[in-house]
């Protein structure tokens, strides 16, 4: 069926995820939708507030609970209410951590002495154990995280000035439903997850005069929406919508090597933005995962702050691949992606505290992480990229802080292997001095933020966006000499970023040195395409 082509009375924005849904608006344009955690400023008294709330909850328990279980719930109680808990976090707190950093991190020592306590007993049930505390550490973390960002209904029209990715993330897009956004951006990583999971989008409608509940149509592809539209209503689009069109390789399960048109191997991976990402693929056909979005897979503070959640996490996507390399990116919270409770989304500033800058000042986050990455690396070919390095002091530390951990790991006789550590070319400062570099193992390049940093215009800010997309030239000038720069070294390099994905960008990156491309799954068959022999001069190489 042709996409319907925008009529008169339809509203004007701008294509950002393909696809057609219609369905009832929900209008979201109170902005508490973005609300986020407690303030610096006030964290203790969030703090106070949330040990409050998991007492209550204990209580409530206690009172349902059979004796035996009430007695437990009472002396969990005991403890939370128990200054010698509460008053290392509080200490944290006034040297400035966030409320959850404070109370994970103090929880965290507390939990690590009694591990080591020797003489406690097993067989005393008031014996405090880690596994308890452990328990209360994030049942305070989820009280302190509140309420998430209210959840629409299924099936409906999002109408937002913007969607949070945690939001869409926690969205059951089953039902189908569609997103139109009165500003938003193509570049955002709302925009990303959205096309990814196949959910329609528009943006930069500017206003809409829209009723909660009333029937629109989102057309992604043509950027446009209609009120009240007279067509049947289209069919929801389960997710995945089905298997993809991967090519079938020529001859046996394995896939075949796509070249260039100088007939180099060029490793072709995929990058995954949260598990479900996985169904959609089939590990026979890709080279690899090149890029783990891990701050996707993590709903809420007590998720990010909790090791055996990542570890989880990590092991799925190692055993999916079946021993295909994967490379893991640590958690790159900040700028457009904020952790309500952790990270501010008001704090939201490209140019600010993000990724390994955030990981650095909260070592107890990147600490947990680390522990994870060297579990999971002991389970086949991980490595891992570190996000938006400026500098190799940067990389440093990092790998100072997991040589720490892995210390600890080898301590407890927990199976672990030491990744190697690359790095994000994705800030103008390190894409000019890779050879600085020589703690990393590896480059990514992600274009999408070295587009946004080199034209200083936000990826997410629809007033500028377009001189994001014309900083091209500059790119491809940078990207020359960063490809040059890497082959000097002798270092692998890989590109992540959208472009990647984008059959003519594709067909640059290759002519300009590329030989390891990482893209969205939805992506693979339009690349492989590009690459193929027969193709190779239609796509400019
Ligand atoms: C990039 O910046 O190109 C990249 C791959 O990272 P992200 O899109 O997650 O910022
Ligand atoms: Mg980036």
């Amino acid at each position: 069926m042709a996409a319907p082509m925008a009529a008169p009375c339809d509203h004007r924005g701008k294509a950002a995820s393909p696809g057609r849904a219609q369905g009832p608006a929900y209008v979201a344009l109170d902005p508490a939708v973005n609300a986020t955690g407690p303030t610096k400023g006030d964290a203790r008294s969030a703090l106070e507030a949330a040990v409050a709330q998991a007492v209550e909850d204990l209580r409530a328990l206690s009172a349902r609970a059979d004796a035996e279980s009430a007695g437990l719930l009472d002396f969990q109680i005991e403890m939370l209410l128990d200054d010698e808990i509460l008053t290392p976090a509080i200490e944290r707190i006034a040297q400035g951590d966030g409320a959850p950093l404070a109370w994970a991190g103090a929880m965290n020592a507390y939990i690590d002495a009694f591990d080591g306590d020797s003489a406690a007993s097993d067989d005393d049930p008031f014996t405090v154990k880690a596994a308890d505390l452990s328990d209360l550490k994030h049942r305070v973390l989820d009280a302190l995280a509140g309420r998430p960002p209210a959840d629409f209904p299924a099936g409906a029209v999002y109408v937002g000035h913007d969607l949070p990715p945690s939001l869409f993330l926690t969205h059951d897009w089953s039902k189908g439903g569609a997103i139109a956004l009165l500003r938003g951006s193509a570049v955002s990583h709302v925009a990303m997850l959205a096309r990814t999971r196949g959910v329609p989008m528009v943006i930069g409608l500017g206003s809409l005069a829209v009723k909660d509940g009333q029937t629109m149509l989102v057309d992604g592809a043509e950027g446009f929406v209609r009120l009240d539209p007279t067509e049947p209503s289209t069919v929801p689009i389960p997710f995945p919508v089905k298997p993809l069109p991967f090519p079938a390789p020529a001859q046996s399960r394995h896939v075949a090597p796509s070249s260039s048109s100088v007939g180099e191997k060029v490793r072709l991976c995929v990058n995954i933005n949260t598990l479900s990402d996985l169904e959609m693929i089939d590990p026979a056909l890709i080279d690899g995962v090149g890029l783990v979005r891990t701050e996707f897979m993590f709903l809420s503070p007590a998720e990010a702050l909790n090791e055996e959640r990542h570890f989880d996490g990590y092991r799925r996507i190692v055993e999916h691949v079946k021993g295909r390399p994967v490379t893991l990116r640590m958690l790159d919270l900040g700028g457009d992606k904020p952790l309500p409770g952790l990270v501010d989304a008001g704090s939201g500033s490209f140019l600010g505290q993000r990724g390994i800058r955030l990981l650095l000042a909260h070592p107890e986050i990147a600490r947990i992480q680390a522990r994870a990455l060297m579990r999971a690396a002991a389970l086949g070919p991980v490595s891992v990229l570190l996000p938006m390095v400026t500098v190799p002091e940067e990389v440093a530390a990092m790998a100072r802080l997991f040589d720490e951990e892995a210390d600890r790991l080898a301590l407890l006789g927990t199976p672990f292997a030491r990744p190697a550590l690359g790095i994000m070319i994705e800030v103008p400062a390190a894409a000019l001095t890779l050879d600085l570099f020589v703690e990393a193992a590896f480059f990514s390049v992600g274009t999408n933020d070295l587009m946004q940093y080199l034209s200083a215009a936000a990826r997410d800010e629809p007033a500028v966006v377009h001189l994001n997309a014309r900083s091209e030239t500059a790119l491809f000038r940078l990207m020359d000499q960063v490809c040059a720069a890497a082959s000097a070294l002798g270092k692998p390099i890989s590109v992540c970023g959208d472009l990647a994905g984008d059959p003519e960008g594709a067909a640059r990156l290759l002519a300009t040195g590329f030989r390891d491309l990482s893209v969205a799954p939805s992506r693979l068959a339009a690349i492989r395409a590009m690459m193929s022999p027969t193709q190779t001069g239609a796509a400019g190489l």
